[in-house]
């Protein structure tokens, strides 16, 4: 998850939302198809766009350091000149939970899974979105049907008060990819290998041709809703 604070022409650009055009939104782009948000600052204090970003962070999947990939956030800051801020889980909140449940509860139940999550990646997402107003992201409806009815802009069940931004929503997996090579823009090195989401080491595989572009993420579980911490609202259960 990338996020950086919005000024008044990100506000501008949100503003024309939902008839953005995606290929003028800045550096949201720089990033398809991965988890990507600006988030509007109250204090209106930090810039956003192609050239003039300031602040950008990423929620890493801390699990493993080779599936994270850490080289993508050098070849981010390189290409963009710009800063990037690591947000890290609550050292007590991960010791707790491990204690209780073991290093892979994840694969033990769904809700396992799901406190997983909200540890490693929910409340980090929470902490680093305090105080702004809006986040953008890169959820796509063709990504899966637990997002065929993703919203350009709509309020955040997940974070009250937020507005979440997605303006991919509405771009195919094959445009994005078109408009990454037309641009040779950075992107995640796994999706080289067969990776077509891309979620923390033990929880994510390749997938193969037919298979829907969420599969590899859990795919141990069956008949359980494919969400990512991220984008986990209650009322999905
Ligand atoms: S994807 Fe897996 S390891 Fe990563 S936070 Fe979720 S359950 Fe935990």
């Amino acid at each position: 998850m990338y996020q950086s604070a919005c000024n008044k022409r990100c506000r501008q650009e949100r503003a024309s939302i939902p008839d953005l055009d995606p290929g003028g939104a800045h550096g949201v782009l720089g990033l398809p198809d991965r988890e990507f948000a600006i988030v509007e600052d109250r204090r209106g204090e930090h810039g956003v766009g192609a050239a003039d970003h300031d602040a950008i962070h990423q929620v890493l999947q801390p699990t493993d350091a080779s599936r994270c990939d850490h080289r993508h956030i050098d070849r981010v800051r390189d290409r963009y000149g710009i800063s990037v801020q690591v947000v890290s889980p609550e050292a007590d909140d991960l010791q707790e939970m491990v204690a209780t449940h073991g290093a892979n509860l994840f694969y033990k139940s769904a809700d396992m899974r799901r406190l997983c999550c909200d540890v490693r990646k929910s409340r980090p997402l929470a902490r680093a979105l305090a105080g702004y107003d809006a986040w953008i992201t890169g959820l796509r409806r063709d990504q899966a049907s637990t997002r065929k009815e993703t919203a350009t802009v709509a309020p955040d069940p997940a974070h009250e008060g937020l507005t979440k931004i997605a303006p991919l929503a509405n771009w195919s997996k094959d445009k994005v990819w078109a408009y990454i090579h037309e641009h040779d823009l950075p992107y995640h090195s796994l999706y080289d290998l067969g990776y077509t989401s891309i979620g923390c080491a033990p929880c994510t595989r390749a997938t193969v041709k037919g298979e829907d572009e969420r599969a590899g993420r859990w795919w141990w579980e069956v008949n359980e809703v494919k969400e990512c911490g991220l984008h986990w609202a209650a009322k999905q259960a």
